[in-house]
């Protein structure tokens, strides 16, 4: 259906994101969106558990971001960070594996606090949100517990945070399974943004481990949300430039699963019907033609955010994309 509007800007997304890359791209939707037409739907299988509090990194770097709370050099936890908790807790003798900032203690000090009070992790972050001054709607996918667990060679299953920070994506990916995912229902909201929107953007996040989580919780909708039956146009944009990351073990997952990590792979994991719209990098663009032969329209154009400009030049590019193929 064609939305009544000539303005991009004014369509209706729904964005699907993990951390660092998600993050970015929800910056520049948010910096020419209104708030009322984007919704940010965060990846929640990274969260964890650690000195006894609840930890949701994704949300926390989306969140971060989106409220200029971030620190842009790690690419996790808070700008301006000091570290006096940190120091004397490690003295004590805790584990030091998982850095946690006096900043960002606090976050985790009152959700779990609130969550340990029964209040869903959906509406603490509605309420953090609120404080942070971000306008636009940021929601966990779910809010129910899923934990994303990453079966290895040389060391078995390892819960995610095992894996990505204290093992530093060193051991070799065999598979990925999201433990309790079959029992989560999406976050209140999800479904009510899915509806309204006219297209959803798959942020140029993790495939295996921050996109695929948000996917299997919606994959059993009926009615469906995407595919041959959805009727949502669905847009990705790559992680992968040029075979590899820009951040993280996304393409090295690629590899170790027997599949050569590069756009085309990305675009091939979400394949046909459920993509609609692919969009790679400019030093990509020779893959544009192995992707429209897989069903899928190709896209090229800078897809590098290092800057807040470049951020905000890919989502008007993204928003451009997905009006001509409405
Ligand atoms: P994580 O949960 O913190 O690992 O974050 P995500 O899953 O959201 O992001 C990881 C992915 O973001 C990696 O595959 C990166 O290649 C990708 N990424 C990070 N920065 C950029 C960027 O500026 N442009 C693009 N296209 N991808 C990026």
């Amino acid at each position: 259906m064609k939305p009544n509007t000539t303005n991009p800007s004014d369509l209706k997304i729904v964005a699907l994101a993990g951390g660092v890359g998600g993050a970015k791209l929800a910056d520049g939707l948010a910096q020419i969106m209104q708030p009322e037409n984007l919704t940010v739907i965060v990846n929640t299988g990274d969260d964890f558990t650690h000195w006894g509090l609840n930890i949701s990194p994704d949300l926390d770097t989306v969140c971060y971001t989106l409220g200029g709370l971030a620190n842009s050099v790690t690419g996790w936890g808070r700008m301006d960070e000091s570290w006096s908790v940190f120091e004397q807790m490690e003295r004590l003798g805790a584990e030091a594996w998982f850095r946690l900032g006096d900043k960002d203690l606090a976050t985790h000090l009152e959700r779990t606090r609130r969550l340990r009070g029964e209040e869903p992790l959906s509406g603490i972050t509605r309420d953090f949100c609120r404080r942070w001054g971000i306008r636009h709607a940021v929601l966990p996918m779910t809010d129910d517990p899923v934990a994303t667990m990453v079966d290895t060679v040389e060391m078995g299953e390892l819960a995610f945070q095992e894996y990505f920070v204290h093992q530093r994506c060193e051991p070799t990916v065999k598979g990925f399974r999201f433990a309790g995912i079959d029992s989560a229902r999406p976050a209140p909201g999800v479904i009510e943004a899915f509806e309204k929107a006219d297209a959803v953007v798959i942020c140029p996040s993790n495939p295996w481990v921050s996109v695929d989580p948000i996917l299997k919780i919606l994959a059993p909708l009926n009615p469906p949300i995407f595919g041959e039956n959805g009727g949502k146009i669905l847009v990705a944009v790559s992680p992968i430039i040029g075979g590899k990351t820009v951040k993280g073990p996304a393409a090295k997952m690629f590899a170790e699963l027997g599949i050569e990590p590069s756009a085309l792979a990305v675009a091939r994991h979400y394949g046909s019907p459920l993509l609609t719209g692919f969009v790679l990098d400019t030093i990509d663009a020779d893959l544009s033609e192995p992707v429209a032969g897989l069903g899928i329209v190709p896209f090229s154009t800078n897809t590098i955010m290092n800057l807040s400009d470049n951020r905000r030049q890919l989502a008007q590019d993204v928003l451009n994309f997905i009006q001509r193929l409405l």
